[in-house]
């Protein structure tokens, strides 16, 4: 029907029916040129620095996936790990980053700990403790130094099974946080049963602290919460001096944010370990994939 003679609704059903496959095909293309996105050396990793409250000593960095591609340009993790998830890519993909980023994290003058997102398919599949343990193995990681975060953004089945692989992950040493706390289910049975040791309160609680009374209650009682199950809290997108100091005033124990340091490549990492002089004392005491592998 000619544009013309179409009626206001029928236009608008055109128009929306014409985004759904635009969007439908942008996706089909993101994904297929992401499946060789790694053999063409378009993946790197960058490291956001993790800082210690109050003195904002660094404690580590978490890894962060980059992906540049030649048609796409820059593309954000928010808009392909989705499609990584949905399509299955992210089991040899997240294998890949654990390798990349241990490999890396083991040379870091001073130890540290080294974050990584891993995503829950990865535990659901039951690959993540291979994946886990080759990268430790490959790179020579002492597993105290490496911290795992899941993401509560996407459901993890709290069964038996899943309790029992993260309780192996947690005996090798590993530690277990739980990431975008606040977000998700914030099952508070979930954090009391699954082997966590740490958890990451997602940013969105920290806009206008300390005057937003709602969001600094929030705070509150998940500081009370994280110590009551001997949980580490550490704050996501610290961006303001007056946040700082607000979560350091409730006894928040790390803080990672653009305050601090914005998420950087692995050779400028080096130098801000040269200048910060990472302490020692930052390490904590406390089915086959190989057809499938993009990398
Ligand atoms: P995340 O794990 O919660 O990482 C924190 C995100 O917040 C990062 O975005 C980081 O660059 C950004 N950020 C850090 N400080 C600030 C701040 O002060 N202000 C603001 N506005 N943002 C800040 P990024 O790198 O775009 O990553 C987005 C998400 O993608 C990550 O959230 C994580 O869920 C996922 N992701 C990234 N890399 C990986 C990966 O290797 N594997 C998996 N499964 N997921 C990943
Ligand atoms: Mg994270
Ligand atoms: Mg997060």
């Amino acid at each position: 029907m000619p544009l013309s003679s179409m009626g206001r609704a029928s236009m608008s059903r055109a128009l929306n029916a014409a985004a759904g496959d635009f969007a439908h095909s942008l996706r089909r293309s993101l994904l297929s040129e992401l499946r060789g996105a790694c053999q063409r050396g378009e993946l790197s990793l960058h490291y956001q620095p993790r800082v210690a409250l109050p003195d904002g000593s660094p404690r580590g960095a978490e890894a962060l996936l980059r992906w540049t591609n030649p048609v796409y340009g820059e593309v954000s993790p928010l808009r392909f790990i989705p499609l990584a998830e949905a399509s299955g890519l992210i089991l040899p993909l997240g294998g890949w980053v654990l390798r990349e980023a241990a490999k890396e994290a083991a040379t870091w003058p001073g130890g540290g700990i080294l974050s990584v997102n891993v995503s829950p398919r990865q535990v659901e599949a039951g690959v993540l403790e291979a994946q886990l343990d080759r990268a430790l193995a490959e790179s020579g990681l002492p597993p105290e130094r490496l911290e795992l975060e899941l993401t509560e953004t996407l459901a993890l089945p709290d069964t038996a099974e899943i309790r029992s692989s993260l309780a192996r992950l947690r005996q090798r040493g590993v530690g277990l946080a739980l990431d975008d706390f606040g977000t998700g289910h914030a099952s508070l049975a979930r954090l009391r049963r699954l082997p966590f040791s740490s958890v990451k309160l997602d940013r969105l609680f920290l806009g206008n602290l300390p005057q937003d009374a709602e969001n600094a209650a929030i705070l509150r009682a998940v500081r009370q919460i994280a110590s009551a199950l001997r949980l580490k809290l550490v704050a996501e997108g610290v961006e303001q001096p007056e946040q700082r100091d607000f979560l350091t005033e409730i006894g928040c124990e790390e803080a990672q944010g653009w305050l601090f340091a914005r998420a950087m490549p692995a050779g400028a990492l080096r130098d801000y370990w040269r200048r910060a002089a990472l302490p020692a004392a930052a390490a904590r005491p406390a089915p086959s994939l190989a057809a499938a592998l993009p990398c």
